[in-house]
């Protein structure tokens, strides 16, 4: 026993740490926040969240959203939490994509261990739970519970942290889940100051994710920080004012049948023939269109994930056989238009987009993807891109393909409109989605972006027949656009 103390004592001194020091750190938080007798947690706060991925150019903050309300409740024991917010839309919405609406909108976001999970609000609040579509969903909720101050320690002590003295306080690092690594700093109050972690996302790969605590107060007994700001690849993801902590009230969380037993949606794509060597590849939520030229293929948008741009890439090969994708039209930088960038990269072709976007896809093309390596993070090829200005022309002599930015749209400062003069076809994501059927009314917060489109083909002198959405279910006309923007009666 001697022995083994020694060899202990003398490997630690050989990493210069002392173990005294190692868990001292850890376990003064610890004793400070009563980490070990808070089993459960509540708090309840305000303040804002934004929508990570869809700035208005890759060098903005995410758009705001403000939350009105905000209650997390924490089952540490096992591994589990509830997240709900009520979100409240001004009288203006920011500029930049995001799910638009009006008003409030409440979220429930629940997470048990590898299962997250949504539950519906309002009339539709007995509604069975869904099972959050994205894989990543689990992970980022479940490092959340970890990153909060009293999760942090548990999970510090947990998994055999190790600590050095860093600026500003003692940093302790370990890995949870054998795969997400986490690392803190403790300050000399022996608070929580910073926790930072890495999740995998399709475009930026490793993506920090930061939370600083601050404004430290005893609640009813628990101290915790008043102010909780997070931030996801470098711009504010979630600024929250404590208002109330509860521990160890009753927090029962248990996963749900239909969630335990959900498969992820297979991947599906479809393709519809619009002209001649033109295809509307839907199928999913995001679609794409591939153009066939002379002796290659021209494809617009690789959305969502990997797996998404490879059978997506996969379809258009198969109804344009025999002739390699050379170019990949991305129509804007938003992150669920853009998660199969990479995908694109490795297939080797040319990257064609708005100028804005160059400098930030050239980062793309290098962040580190070690959590959940793709294709590309083997491959390594080197990125060919190809920028555009407020006009784009790809053609091979018979068939011209142009590219428009449009002007005076609030969604995002480069979208590029793909525009088949002989064809008469235009593909445009996001500014607007046909409704249903072409009596039902479009949600009321699309109808700038609508009106935005048809002024855009006005100004452009665009001579359009078919519209091609990049969401929804069908192909449209200017005229169902020009109704559905109020610009009733026009062309
Ligand atoms: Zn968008």
């Amino acid at each position: 026993m001697k022995k083994v103390m020694t060899m202990a004592a003398a490997c630690a001194l050989a990493f210069g740490m002392r173990p005294a020091a190692q868990t001292d750190a850890v376990k003064a938080a610890s004793d400070a926040l009563g980490a070990a007798n808070v089993k459960t947690l509540q708090f309840t706060a305000s303040g804002a969240n934004f929508s990570v991925g869809q700035n208005f150019t890759p060098s903005e903050p995410w758009p705001r959203v403000t939350v009105k309300s905000y209650t997390a409740s924490i089952n540490y024991d096992t591994g589990s939490m509830r997240q709900e917010l009520v979100r409240e839309m001004g009288t203006t919405m920011p500029r930049g994509g995001g799910a638009p609406f009006t008003g409030e909108q409440r979220q429930v976001q629940v997470v048990s261990g590898n299962f997250a999970w949504n539950m519906a609000p309002g009339p539709q609040a007995g509604a069975p739970p869904q099972a959050a579509a994205a894989a990543g969903n689990a992970v980022e909720r479940m490092l959340l519970v970890w990153a909060t101050p009293q999760g942090f320690v548990k999970a510090a002590t947990a998994n055999n942290a190790t600590t050095k003295k860093g600026k500003g306080g003692t940093e302790v690092s370990f890995t949870v889940g054998g795969k997400y690594k986490m690392t803190g700093v403790i300050n000399a109050r022996n608070e929580v100051e910073r926790v930072q972690t890495w999740i995998d996302q399709p475009i930026v790969g490793d993506m920090l994710v930061e939370t600083v605590y601050s404004d430290y107060k005893d609640f009813g007994g628990v101290r915790f920080p008043a102010h909780i700001a997070q931030s996801q690849d470098g711009f504010p993801a979630l600024d929250l004012t404590v208002a109330s902590v509860t521990a160890n009230p009753a927090v029962d969380i248990t996963v749900p049948d239909n969630v335990r037993s959900a498969q992820p949606p297979p991947v599906r794509v479809e393709s519809a023939k619009l002209a001649d060597g033109v295809f509307y590849l839907t199928g999913g939520t995001h679609h794409s269109l591939a153009v066939e030229m002379k002796d290659h293929i021209v494809l617009v948008d690789t959305p969502q994930t990997e797996q998404r741009a490879l059978a997506v890439i996969a379809k258009a090969k198969e109804v344009i056989p025999n002739k390699p994708i050379r170019f990949v039209v991305t129509s804007h930088h938003h992150w669920d238009h853009l998660g199969g960038i990479r995908a694109a990269m490795d297939e080797g072709a040319t990257i064609v987009t708005h100028q804005s976007n160059k400098a930030f896809l050239e980062r793309v093309a290098k962040t580190p993807h070690t959590i959940n390596p793709d294709r590309l993070a083997s491959s390594k090829k080197s990125l060919k891109i190809q920028t555009v200005g407020a006009k784009g022309v790809l053609t091979d002599g018979t068939r011209t393909v142009e590219l428009h930015l449009l002007t005076n749209y609030e969604h995002t400062g480069d979208m590029l409109v793909v525009y088949l003069p002989k064809e008469k076809i235009l593909a445009e994501p996001d500014a607007y989605t046909s409704p249903a059927t072409p009596t039902t009314p479009l949600v009321v917060t699309a109808v700038p972006y609508a009106a935005a489109l048809y002024d855009n083909i006005q100004r452009l002198k665009l001579d359009v027949q078919t519209i091609a959405p990049f969401h929804g279910g069908r192909t449209t006309t200017v005229a169902e656009l020009a109704k559905s923007a109020g610009k009733g009666g026009a062309n």
